[in-house]
């Protein structure tokens, strides 16, 4: 298809080549090159943290977290029902247990006034995620893990300069992580951070990415780690991106402005919240759900845009509907009916940092098509 409007596109056109012919004119490919630690300064100051550690993906750094927050068998997670199986995979593979809130229909996230009744005596942490680009209500999940005495663990993957109240998403966990792929905000190709404050943590995190090398003895294991170091090829990417975040985050507003303009009119779709009190929607994506009478679902309505030469993505398919955690005995009759609506009737449109006004336009004609019936 000639005009193919893919779901995401990045943009590469700052120092993101200078900098990678910096890496190869001096041949520091490896995890051993400046641009790591000059890309986990400047981002972990970004988000107003001591320390920043830079890995090769936000799934590694989930995992990272888990393990340095000393999470295994016998804890309990509580995490949302709706969101990337990372989290999910992260507290599985510990051995801690994974326990499930539903989400808010108003702001896509974790339905905070669920987590309090979910707390148990083994629950030891709180994994917050941050969904699409609005933030969760933060103050009430502080508060249940200071009263609790809960460790919290804040996914900040599609959060990139997103606030709340006025202060940055991934300042909020004992250990916040953010992904570097290439739809979000800032991307090194593959990539991802752990950021916190605490000295001691940040070197467990540092170990755990470096297959836990000890600095004495460095053949001799105290604990497993992993390979989960980021090139300097990729930071190099980051520290060019980086440069750039305001706009970035002045684009992805303008393109969520525009759909929902060009949304405002149209009948049977619930768009994403704009704003609240508490934060800006920053649009990591742009996503929409069918109303329940449009008479058919996310799938049908994916693939009749498909056909348009319009890119989508459905939406997260719940953790307690996922076959590999069935098999495993895990969230066995659980209900979480907003999430199993979200991922039947939900995707979202073209959402990158390349979209232009025009392709915006083409996009919501085409999904006024789809609605109004026409093929
Ligand atoms: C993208 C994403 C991740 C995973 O990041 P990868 O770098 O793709 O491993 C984790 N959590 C959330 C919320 C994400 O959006």
């Amino acid at each position: 298809m000639n005009n193919f409007i893919p779901v995401n596109e990045p943009l590469l056109d700052g120092n993101e080549k200078k900098y990678l012919l910096e890496c190869i004119d001096s041949g520091w490919i490896s995890s051993e090159g400046p641009f790591v630690n000059v890309f986990e300064d400047r981002f972990s100051k970004l988000v107003e943290r001591q320390f920043g550690i830079a890995v090769s993906n936000g799934s590694g750094a989930l995992d990272i977290a888990v393990t340095a927050l000393k999470l295994g068998v016998g804890d309990e997670v509580i995490v949302p029902a709706f969101t990337i199986i990372s989290c999910v995979n992260a507290i599985v593979r510990a051995g801690a247990t994974p326990v499930l809130v539903d989400t808010d229909p108003f702001t896509w996230n974790m339905n905070v006034s669920q987590v309090a009744d979910r707390i148990s005596a083994r629950t030891k942490a709180i994994m917050v995620v941050h969904i699409y680009g609005f933030p969760v209500d933060m103050d009430p999940i502080m508060e249940l893990a200071r009263k609790h005495d809960l460790k919290v663990i804040e996914d900040a993957a599609e959060m990139h300069g997103q606030t709340y109240k006025q202060r940055p998403c991934g300042s909020f966990g004992d250990i916040s992580t953010f992904s570097f792929y290439p739809n979000k905000h800032v991307t090194t190709g593959e990539g991802g951070m752990l950021v916190c404050n605490d000295p001691e943590l940040a070197e467990r995190c540092k170990g755990l990415r470096n297959l836990c090398f000890q600095p004495a003895r460095r053949f001799v294991h105290e604990e497993m780690g992993w390979n989960y170091r980021m090139t300097n090829l990729q930071a190099a990417l980051g520290v060019a991106q980086l440069e750039r975040l305001p706009e970035f985050v002045a684009r992805k507003r303008a393109m969520g402005k525009k759909y929902t303009e060009l949304f405002a009119m149209v009948d049977g779709l619930e768009l994403m919240p704009t704003k609240t009190t508490y934060a800006e929607n920053i649009y990591w994506v742009y996503g929409i759900i069918l109303k329940d009478n449009v008479p058919f679902d996310a799938k049908e309505a994916i693939r009749r845009l498909g056909e348009k030469g319009i890119g989508t993505r459905p939406f997260f398919w719940p953790m307690h509907e996922q076959p590999v955690f069935q098999r495993m005995g895990l969230f066995a009759g659980e209900k979480y009916p907003v999430s199993e609506r979200f991922a039947r009737r939900g995707f979202y449109l073209p959402s990158g940092l390349a979209i232009t006004e025009e392709q915006i336009s083409t996009v919501a004609e085409e999904m006024q098509n789809v609605l109004g019936g026409e093929r």
